[in-house]
């Protein structure tokens, strides 16, 4: 198994052990359809090495790859399938060639998300090795560039407006008492522990310990005091991000939280609210926006949340899921 190593300074982390140098082979096994992977170092096969030399066993039936199996297809007439024959013997010079002859065949694994992919899925990067591909997919190459360059589009800032309008329309939070929100939290910042005064409203601001994103609605469970400037420094993180494990203990005990709920490092959509009211009261929102791309913007947010179980049937029909 690989193990996580230190985080970088971007904050992505690289996997250790990962022979990022190495080329692999992939084939789908004839047998069994399943794919498999054989490591073959930095330097790539040659395919008439490969047709005269390779041996590759399935990992998942044990089916071997050589030219002097038999074929395992059962709608060939038998005479074909043996290793004798013609047909199979270009069939296996056929197979191997496609697996190793074309630089871009080969594939790679990325050491950061550890998958292994096709070539073209790694940018070429001269003088790294004989491959000259990158170490990381492209996939994760966006994500740290995205963290190294955090420049949004105005496309994705509309998008994350739109479904941050969209999560609003779907929580329903009660009327909080201030007072009683103070009470509880004894007047002070519950991150830093600084004495707060109620008539000073900028200096204070409630925290949504879960976030809304993630369809928490705010309610005495889910508020906490904090300092404006505290308040700042949290604002979409999750509370286990942010609050200490004994913080969060003592969260629970004030609002009566759930304390793995609020301690949970990968977030958890809440599904206990009344999709069917979120999915009318966004299509009826006033706006110049039209219906079919509303419906759109709607099935994408309820796809990704994962509610479209909780939709009654005539909302799915309307939204034609
Ligand atoms: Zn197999
Ligand atoms: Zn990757």
């Amino acid at each position: 198994m690989t193990r996580r190593k230190t985080v970088n300074q971007t904050g992505i982390g690289r996997l250790s052990n990962i022979p990022f140098h190495d080329a692999w082979v992939a084939y789908e096994c004839v047998n069994c359809q399943k794919m498999n992977y054989i490591q073959v170092g930095q330097e790539l096969l040659r395919p008439d090495y490969a047709i005269e030399n390779c041996v590759w066993t399935c990992g998942y039936c044990g089916f071997v790859h050589a030219k002097e199996s038999d074929l395992p297809f059962q709608d060939w007439e038998e005479e074909y399938l043996s290793s004798d024959s013609t047909t199979a013997l270009r069939f296996w010079e056929g197979f191997f060639r496609v697996a190793t002859e074309n630089p871009e065949a080969y594939w790679k694994q990325c050491n950061v998300c550890g998958r292994i992919l096709p070539f073209p899925a790694f940018s070429k990067h001269s003088g790294w090795g004989v491959l000259e591909r990158q170490m990381e997919c492209r996939s994760c190459k966006g994500a740290i560039n995205a963290v190294l360059n955090p420049k949004r589009t105005k496309q994705q800032l509309l998008e994350s407006s739109v479904r941050r309008r969209i999560a609003d329309l779907f929580v329903e939070s009660e009327n909080l008492s201030i007072e009683d929100l103070f009470k509880r939290f004894d007047s002070k910042c519950f991150k830093t522990g600084k004495q707060l005064d109620i008539n000073q409203r900028d200096t204070w601001a409630i925290d949504h310990i879960m976030p809304s994103k993630y369809l928490y609605p705010l309610n005495v469970e889910n508020a906490a005091l904090l300092s404006k400037e505290a308040n700042e420094n949290k604002r979409d993180m999750l509370p286990s991000k942010f609050y200490t494990n004994n913080q969060l203990i003592e969260l629970a005990k004030i609002t009566g939280a759930n304390l793995e709920l609020i301690s949970s490092t990968k977030p958890i959509i809440n599904h206990n609210i009344n999709v069917n009211n979120g999915v009318t009261r966004y299509l009826q929102v006033r706006e110049a926006s039209d219906l079919p791309k509303r419906i759109q913007e709607i099935k994408k947010i309820l796809e990704v949340y994962k509610l479209t179980d909780n939709l009654s049937d005539e909302n799915k029909r309307l939204l034609g899921f």
